[in-house]
């Protein structure tokens, strides 16, 4: 059996947020789980704040530190920004490892100077942990993004970078609205709600098709578990589905980590989570 893949993660994640949707226990409850199963934790150290700049804009992060951004989703928590940092510390660390950072709060929605691509909020995201572990990595990246939304903030950061994809199979019509169309390097599958496992797996088999993996040296997941039946992007999935999604991200045969986004009950993103690594790492069966 192949080691499996470290689970990056901090308790200091919890301690925020307690009454919202994006809530401590979508984490908590899905740490004991994998814990139970026997994964291996490590912890992470926050993201620098000059690092930052690799992706948001100065007035952005200094306004964000200092409490100043808010909106109707996304509270300005006391102590938001170290949360944040640390949550984007916990992508970096997973991208040198091949690990999952399993970390609060999600980043997919921000962009450069907060709400992107005309969204009406910055849905429950402060820094851009995937987007900052890419730019930081500086290879050639596949972002495939499973989240139930469309990742509006890591296109707009994105969107014309020929060192890297942008690949979103997410639900219409829901938040934020973004990831209708195709656009040079973003290659976006928008699925009616509640489409079910066959018609999303056609949809990702059909958007991984349209990548030229010549180039590609890394992949980045941002791994959503919102789409499961009854959660708030449903498409339908359930945990085999998962593990025909790992399956599909194996088959790509590039480095690989992750970094949590959405999916909103703790249960489930647990053992979704262990399915989708399962399939992921099941190489000897191929
Ligand atoms: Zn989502």
């Amino acid at each position: 059996m192949p080691p499996k893949t470290p689970i990056i993660y901090s308790e200091k994640c919890l301690g925020y947020g307690n009454w919202h949707i994006e809530g401590p226990q979508r984490v908590k409850k899905a740490q004991e789980i994998l814990s139970a199963k026997g994964y291996q934790f490590m912890q992470p150290e926050p993201a620098s704040e000059d690092s930052l700049l690799a992706v948001h804009d100065a007035e952005y992060i200094f306004n964000l530190k200092k409490g100043l951004v808010e909106d109707s989703d996304t509270p300005p928590y006391d102590n938001i920004f170290e949360f944040a940092r640390l949550s984007a510390g916990g992508a970096l660390l997973a991208s040198k490892v091949g690990g999952f950072s399993l970390m609060r709060p999600p980043g997919h929605h921000v962009g450069r100077n907060g709400k992107a691509l005309g969204a009406a909020t910055r849905g429950f995201c402060y820094i851009n942990s995937i987007a900052l572990a890419v730019k930081t990595l500086g290879k050639r990246t596949l972002i495939l993004d499973i989240d139930g939304h469309h990742g509006n903030g890591t296109q707009e950061i994105f969107q014309g970078d020929p060192k890297v994809w942008y690949v979103s199979v997410h639900r219409h019509p829901t938040y934020p609205g973004t990831g209708m169309v195709t656009e040079g390097n973003s290659i976006n599958f928008p699925l009616p709600v509640d489409c079910g496992e066959q018609v999303y797996l056609k949809a990702l088999d059909n958007a991984l098709g349209m990548v030229d993996f010549g180039g590609v040296e890394v992949v980045a997941v941002s791994a959503g578990f919102d789409i499961y039946q009854g959660d708030l992007a449903s498409l339908g999935l359930d945990e085999p589905s998962y593990y025909k999604i790992g399956r599909r991200i194996l088959a790509l045969h590039k480095p690989t980590f992750f970094v949590f986004e959405g999916g909103y009950r703790g249960e489930i993103n647990g053992l979704c989570i262990d399915q989708l690594l399962s399939g992921f790492e099941e190489k000897m069966s191929f």
